[in-house]
């Protein structure tokens, strides 16, 4: 066992109450990142008390539910927090407030916020992470039937059912493990990437109203107004991020969606050019090729877009 793996399981074994956090607004990694770990945590230590928080996801309620936590429940317990590279993203900001804090992540460790930190920016997903940590453990930490669903839900939502190219050969070598549990994969992949009538015809107005320069970036503005139009929130309107990706004309893309403040939520996506050095310039983050950041009004969106167009047209 190396000596972090090691250092990690003497934290867990250290405590009698964990609880696990992830990021605001989950994702299917988050999700099933904090949750599959809550689940090996329950299988490997019956005893101890292990809870869930951040709010409820609408749509992906079907993944799994959260606890509602008090103050007291962070008196003298470790936190861990899954899939969050930073911490103001941490979906509860008492995570501090604990006795120990470990991070669990996959995104680059900008902010080493853990006592503990294990990161690995190159696996496809914290879900990947964590099948790693226990399979370092020497049979200390332990996965069972619901360990395994969640795990796999995260690896199908972060590579996008396999296909973006943060898939590796250790990915496919970890999903063929956890199909050796007892669950249905194929319903997983279907429910995360079926949409609803509206979400659908969202896709079709971003097709519509997408601009595309000659070098091949793409940018697609969806207004609160054209929100409340199709009755969806931002949660159900992420789905349609990947959508100018499907062309074959754009090599990288931004969304942006209008929140109820009037700001901007800003989604960029790649297929090879590195953008999210351009996230970090506005108050976001991410991975090389999928990155989120905040823009306060139309001139900053019109900054983004210029300077994605200079990332494609300068890219070699
Ligand atoms: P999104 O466009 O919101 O789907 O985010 C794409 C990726 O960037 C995800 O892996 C997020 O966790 C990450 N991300 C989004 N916003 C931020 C941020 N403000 N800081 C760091 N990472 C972020």
């Amino acid at each position: 066992m190396n000596d972090q793996v090691e250092q990690i399981i003497k934290e867990i074994k250290a405590h009698y109450k964990i609880i696990v956090l992830r990021h605001q607004s989950p994702d299917p990694d988050a999700l099933g990142s904090q949750l599959g770990l809550a689940s090996i945590l329950h299988a490997s230590f019956p005893a101890k008390i292990i809870k869930v928080g951040g709010k409820n996801n609408g749509s992906l309620s079907w993944i799994g539910k959260m606890d509602q936590l008090t103050d007291e429940d962070f008196k003298d317990a470790l936190v861990i927090v899954t899939d969050t590279a930073n911490t103001p993203r941490i979906d509860d900001q008492r995570y501090n407030s604990g006795h120990s804090l470990i991070k669990i992540d996959h995104h680059p460790d900008d902010d080493h916020y853990g006592f503990l930190n294990f990161v690995f920016p190159k696996s496809s997903s914290t879900c990947e992470v964590l099948w790693n940590l226990v399979e370092q453990s020497n049979g200390q930490l332990k996965i069972n039937d619901d360990a395994a669903r969640y795990l796999y839900i995260g690896l199908v939502g972060d590579t996008g059912r396999f296909l973006y190219s943060n898939t590796s050969a250790n990915t496919f070598k970890v999903a063929a493990d956890l199909l050796t549990y007892k669950f249905n994969a194929n319903k997983i992949s279907e429910r995360l990437s079926e949409i609803t009538l509206a979400q659908g015809r969202l896709q079709g107005y971003v097709l519509d109203h997408l601009t595309i320069s000659k070098s091949g970036a793409a940018m697609a503005i969806i207004y609160l107004d054209t929100l409340r139009e199709f009755g969806l929130n931002m949660d159900q309107a992420h789905t349609i991020v990947g959508v100018p990706g499907l062309l074959n004309n754009v090599k990288a893309w931004v969304v942006f969606v209008q929140k109820r403040d009037l700001s901007f939520r800003v989604h960029l996506r790649s297929k090879e050019v590195p953008i999210n050095e351009i996230a970090k310039e506005h108050h976001g983050g991410g991975h090389n090729l999928a990155s989120g950041a905040d823009a306060e009004d139309e001139r900053e969106l019109e900054k983004i877009y210029k300077e994605l167009e200079r990332a494609v047209e300068s890219y070699k």
